[in-house]
């Protein structure tokens, strides 16, 4: 199952997706999944050029990132592997959805994608433990942990580096009880593959991670967790189209620009 949060120039709705890539259909929802009860409306709409897939979910407190969370990007960045995950909050201000621009940051010169699996929690978590965990799940999404790494080099805290305004792109849609032990994911510019790891060598688990975040914060339903980035980092400057893919979830595709 895939569930799409979108507009067709009104407020947003919440839709399945059906159908094959290409010739996708949105089975429109009474209501927001992750909050209500919801049923078909009995509308169905395709999946064409004047719908517009919007971020699957705004986080309803916060984005929770993990650092370092693959043995390979930790290395290609000269960093030691943490010995408990390493954590990072972004506003809920910075998310963006499918095919909107990211907009480069005009105080950094360098900003890179990081392509990464995301968690969607569904029920208020605190304090479980990771054989719970899973149960406190929504579902599972793409994300594009985008970063200013020289701000991140400069700047004590990263905040800045991977707070601001459009630096957490999340899409296509929601896919719901994925077995996420073993996915792909991967990162192209401009169709050019830049990162391509699996989940299987995440430092620490989903199940982990999200029992870990428990016991430092609440985790509210629409909250989402990063779980961190392959190895092949790298810049995107002005003109760039960054695809981000996880396997049996989709792909997040947005362009890149730098304002004059
Ligand atoms: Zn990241």
């Amino acid at each position: 199952m895939r569930i799409a949060r979108f507009t067709t120039g009104g407020d947003p709705r919440f839709a399945l997706v059906e159908g094959e890539p290409g010739a996708e259909e949105l089975v429109v929802l009474t209501g927001d999944p992750i909050y209500m009860p919801v049923q078909p409306t009995g509308e169905r709409v395709p999946l064409a050029d004047d719908v517009r897939l919007l971020a699957p979910v705004i986080p309803r407190s916060k984005v929770v990132g993990v650092g370092r969370n693959y043995a390979d990007h930790a290395a290609e960045m000269g960093n030691e592997l943490p010995t408990s995950p390493l954590l990072f909050l972004t506003p809920n201000t910075a998310v963006i959805g499918p095919d909107d621009p990211i907009v480069l940051p005009p105080w950094s010169e360098e900003v890179h994608h990081e392509a990464e699996l995301a968690v969607v929690i569904g029920k208020v978590a605190k304090d479980v433990t990771p054989e719970q965990a899973l149960d406190r799940v929504f579902g599972f999404t793409v994300a594009n942990d985008v970063t200013a790494r020289d701000a991140q080099r400069s700047d004590a805290q990263w905040t800045r580096a991977k707070g601001f305004d459009g630096s957490c792109p999340l899409g296509p849609w929601v896919v719901p009880g994925l077995d996420v032990d073993d996915l792909a994911v991967t990162c192209r510019v401009n169709g050019e593959t830049r990162q391509d790891g699996r989940t299987r060598d995440l430092v620490f688990d989903v199940a982990y991670l999200i029992s870990y975040v428990s016991e430092v914060f609440t985790l509210l339903p629409g909250d989402v967790i990063l779980t961190g980035t392959p190895a092949g980092v790298g810049p995107v400057v002005h003109g760039d189209v960054v695809e981000c893919e996880v396997e049996e979830i989709g792909v997040l595709r947005n362009p890149v620009i730098r304002r004059a």
